[in-house]
């Protein structure tokens, strides 16, 4: 019942705060058929300060992980570990904590940003400072509970001041999102801004590209605005919202009724 009751409370808040008309609840129900305990996984926060070599070097993990399995489970806790060992680029030196990313084991969706910010530095977490409010809101607005879906980003230590992270550092901490992508299996993936659209596909030009259909490694892949630019630029909050339409499209989910 305290769930039900947050969700139609964030809903009542998408009206003043991310300009969408909505109304009705969202599903009450998960979206895939497993426990809560196997829906949420967030990952362990390990520090060492001398990783095993096998593991010190984002380019080894790739090789270093088991050969997808369907336990993606286990392949997350591998990789989570293994990024919290990891000194591949500088953003290791100031870091507090790793932010490997956190939710279902076996999402339909995956969310991918740019990297960590102070909040989810000190957290370890993705997507729990403002903006990370408005993407739950805009996760209830599609029907569905952050639970249902895996938040991640491009590199996962914080960078310096927030500053967009540089192509080395992303060249280095690439490989774990993709084990992470390959574990996870996501019918649709939505990238988050500019810095996943460059990263995972290789495209610049958010503003003309956001809603058009991409495609990572077979999966249907759609860019939309990252939550921070819809914060500071409230008239790109109607063609977000457009965005995440399509990802329930191809989700074949229904938009839920205004
Ligand atoms: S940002 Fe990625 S590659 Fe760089 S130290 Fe952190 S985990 Fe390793």
């Amino acid at each position: 019942m305290g769930e039900l009751l947050d969700n139609l409370k964030q809903l009542v808040d998408l009206d003043r705060t991310f300009g969408i008309e909505f109304q009705g609840k969202p599903a009450p129900t998960p979206l895939l058929p497993v426990s809560k305990a196997l829906l949420t996984h967030v990952a362990p926060v390990r520090q060492s300060v001398s990783p095993p070599a096998a593991l010190s070097s984002a380019p080894r993990l790739a090789a270093s992980l088991p050969a997808a399995s369907g336990l993606a489970a286990a392949d997350l806790d591998a990789i989570a570990a293994a990024v919290a060992r990891c000194t591949a680029c500088g953003l290791c030196s100031g870091r507090t904590k790793t932010v490997p990313g956190e939710g279902a084991t076996s999402p339909e969706l995956v969310f991918i940003g740019e990297g960590p910010g102070a909040d989810e530095d000190a957290s370890g977490r993705p997507f729990v400072g403002a903006a990370g409010q408005l993407l739950d809101k805009m996760i209830v607005a599609m029907g569905l509970q952050r639970s249902d879906v895996f938040i991640c980003n491009v590199v996962k230590c914080r960078p310096p001041s927030n500053r967009a992270p540089e192509p080395d550092e992303i060249a280095s901490c690439l490989p774990y999102l993709e084990a992470q992508l390959d574990a996870l299996k996501p019918k649709v993936i939505c990238l988050l801004g500019a810095t996943p659209l460059k990263a995972l596909l290789g495209l610049s030009g958010i503003t003309r590209i956001h809603g058009q259909r991409q495609e990572w490694r077979g999966i249907p892949t759609i860019p939309t605005f990252h939550p921070a630019y819809l914060l500071r630029n409230t008239e790109a909050k109607k063609p977000a919202w457009d965005d995440l339409k399509i990802v329930l499209s191809l989700l074949g989910r229904e938009t839920p009724k205004r």
